[in-house]
């Protein structure tokens, strides 16, 4: 059974449950209803843990099960079922955005996305826990400009705090090297973190952030990050839990402010992993400063960065129209500032469903791609612009975090132009937004002639061979044909009510099925389409990508329908 199908079950459980009569059970009844649900729980632990038939509880706790393994697990496991359909609800949310709403449906529909986003947020959170508990979690050792990463953060903080009458001074010290080696993204969430929940429990007064050369030894130095607030305070008895998971000072706090009380407890796991100390002073009613002391080393040579004037210049990228596919709303907001300020019309997408709805409305001239969208993956959404020979040329460039998702064979097989790791100074994205332009329109008359070669040698289906295993007898031929197109469309029928129902496995029996008939037809794009429909249902179970894939399968269909009636034509015309 596959985890949706569980799901499915436990939902039809729950609607049973609800609807029945609990006050109306016998003593009896009530014993046997308990040993089954005793029974289920042990099978769906089974189901969802893999844990062999047999184990009693006392051998999970005497050290024969590692509990936060499975504890992690189950979150990773859960967190990607939600994650999938609750993008694919955004995404939905933002197509339904640009229709006509009357007021009051806007208000509904922007109630329903800042839920959304909010789950999407804890999820995300719920997920990144449990890599840090279960110790997959990487930490990079790249070289970057902190006084950057400074300044990025700082204007962060500056949008989030938007509208409230508090004042945020950055106080730096100047005698930090211009570059440093460590984790660029890893300080940004530890001090995005810090700084947002000052921002958030801060109504009127004052953020400060320090940052300070603490120690400097030959090769490694300390820098210490002081983040104070004038906000409402931690009380002294909450102090000490305040680093602990699911905790928050007071159980008011939720309803005030909402947050889960993981916050804290990733950002203490990720100093300590890369060994570095945080400690937290607070008075309540008065305010709170969290002090956190980080390693990191010195990087002997880097080139100075180019002049911004020059860089303006020779790097023209204005009236560009930019597509970004990012799901982290803080980094959207930069991007947006970093292209207007440029004099590009940005278009932001968090999600791949709404990403390609813009790219099919607008005329976009470059993708810059986040590689890990939730619920997508980035090459998967390249291949999916590729697919469409209008997009053929269209420059992408990918954004990741994660130096090691650069593989340059996959990058060219599916013509990526370009990858930036993450996080980037303003001058290297213009760059390559700019170098990648300019290849589009060097590439533009190159490619066409080669499209032109490839198309002429790859017809859309191939009769001959089947010609010949009929042994050249045409009204068989015909026959067979007729058959093949019954077939498609028996699949076409089929694949949509199980794609309608969320039936992951019917979807997967019908491609595999209908992938052999079309190999008789050699119909190379159609059995691509089904390859990759039958990957999928095996392995993520991206419904939204499956939907996408069966799109065009159906699209293309038509073409090979007329293909095959020209093929049989020319058949009968040379026999
Ligand atoms: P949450 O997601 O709930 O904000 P955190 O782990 O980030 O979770 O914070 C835990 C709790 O610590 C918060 O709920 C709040 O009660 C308290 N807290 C954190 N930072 C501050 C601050 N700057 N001022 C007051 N209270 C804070």
């Amino acid at each position: 059974m596959d985890t949706r199908e569980l799901l499915t079950q436990l939902e039809k459980l729950e609607y049973g449950l609800d609807s029945f009569s609990f006050t109306e059970l016998k003593s009896s009844e009530a014993s046997r209803l308990k040993k089954s649900f005793e029974s289920f729980k042990i099978g769906l632990e089974e189901k969802v843990f893999g844990m062999p038939a047999g184990l009693v509880e006392s051998e999970k706790t005497t050290g024969g099960y590692d509990q936060v393994a499975t504890e992690s697990r189950l979150i990773a496991n859960v967190s990607h079922e939600i994650r999938t359909p609750l993008n694919g609800i955004i995404g939905f949310l933002d197509l339904l955005k640009e229709t006509p709403l009357s007021h009051h449906q806007n208000e509904l529909v922007n109630a329903m996305d800042g839920a959304s986003k909010n789950l999407l947020g804890l999820i995300n959170q719920l997920l990144e826990f449990s890599s840090l508990a279960s110790g997959q979690e990487k930490f990079e050792r790249v070289p970057f400009n902190p006084g950057n990463l400074i300044n990025e953060v700082a204007f962060l903080c500056k949008t989030l705090i938007n509208g409230k009458n508090v004042a945020l001074l950055v106080n730096y010290d100047e005698r930090i090297p211009k570059n440093l080696l460590g984790d660029p993204s890893k300080l940004s969430q530890i001090l995005l973190n810090l700084m947002g929940n000052a921002v958030k429990f801060v109504e009127e007064g004052e953020i400060q952030l320090k940052v300070n050369l603490k120690e400097e030894k030959s090769k490694r130095l300390f820098l210490e990050f002081i983040i104070s607030d004038t906000g409402v305070g931690i009380a002294n008895e909450n102090l000490k839990h305040i680093f602990e998971s699911y905790k928050q000072a007071e159980p008011s706090t939720k309803l005030k402010y909402g947050g889960s009380g993981l916050g804290l407890s990733i950002v203490k796991e990720i100093i300590e992993k890369q060994h570095g100390c945080i400690a937290v002073s607070s008075t309540l009613g008065i305010g709170t400063t969290f002090k956190v002391v980080l390693p990191f080393d010195k990087v002997v040579s880097i080139p100075a960065p180019s002049d911004p004037k020059d860089l303006e210049d020779n790097f023209d990228i204005s009236k560009k129209a930019i597509l970004v596919f990012e799901d982290d709303a803080l980094t959207q907001r930069l991007m947006r500032n970093r292209l207007e300020q440029w004099g590009c019309k940005p278009y932001i997408a968090e999600n791949e469903v709404y990403g390609l709805q813009l790219l099919k409305n607008h005329n976009i001239d470059l993708v810059l791609l986040d590689m890990h969208l939730p619920g997508s993956n980035g090459l998967e959404i390249v291949k999916r612009i590729r697919k469409n020979k209008e997009y053929a040329n269209l420059p992408i460039i990918i954004l990741s975090g994660d130096a090691y998702s650069h593989k340059e064979d996959v990058f060219h097989d599916l013509g990526i132009n370009d990858f930036i790791l993450k996080p980037y100074n303003s001058d290297e994205l213009r760059e390559k937004i700019y170098s990648s332009s300019q290849h589009r329109n060097r590439e533009v008359a190159h490619t066409a002639s080669k499209k032109e070669y490839s198309e002429a040698r790859t017809k859309p289906i191939d009769l001959d061979l089947l010609l010949q295993e009929c042994l050249g007898k045409t009204e068989l031929l015909d026959e067979l044909v007729r058959l093949f197109e019954q077939n498609i469309l028996e699949f076409i029928g089929k694949t949509k009510m199980y794609l309608q129902s969320g039936n992951l496995q019917g979807v997967g029996f019908a491609a595999h099925k209908i992938k052999s008939c079309l190999k008789m037809l050699h119909a190379n794009r159609l059995i691509a389409i089904c390859e990759e429909m039958i990957l999928e249902c095996r392995t993520t179970n991206n419904i939204e990508h499956l939907k996408g894939l069966f799109e065009d399968f159906v699209s293309e269909y038509p073409k090979i329908e007329k293909a095959m009636e020209e093929e049989i034509r020319r058949i009968k015309h040379e026999l």
